[in-house]
């Protein structure tokens, strides 16, 4: 891959990095507020206690995805960018364009989806 054309994707990545790291932020800020507040209804605290889960798992599912860019933009670094990590075959751009932080090909992706690699 050209130069820049590695710059250009190490831009998305770190918009991108960015961009999560502000969602897990305010899913943090939403976590705090709500415990310092007690609500006495039953009904409440069980919408709280929903709330407070959905908000953990987002921030699971972004941590993972800030993990995702970094050993994508370690990649660009080292010179491994846009290889498929399981056949080494270059990934299609249009795959790259949509999900920067791709490890696998598309047929690699397949596989891994149906559990058969
Ligand atoms: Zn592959």
């Amino acid at each position: 891959m050209r130069r820049t054309e590695l710059d250009r994707f190490r831009k998305r990545l770190e918009a991108k990095r960015h961009q999560v790291q502000e969602l897990v932020q305010a899913a943090r800020t939403t976590e705090s507020q709500h415990g310092d507040t007690e609500t006495p209804d039953l009904g409440d605290r069980a919408t709280d206690a929903f709330n407070r889960e959905v908000s953990y798992s987002v921030r699971i599912t972004e941590r993972d995805l800030v993990r995702r860019i970094d050993r994508a933009l370690g990649q660009i670094e080292n010179g491994t960018y846009g290889k498929c990590v399981s056949c080494k075959k270059t990934i299609h751009k249009a795959r790259l364009t949509a999900v920067p932080w791709a490890r696998y090909c598309i047929e690699c992706q397949e596989l891994l989806d149906r559990g058969e690699l």
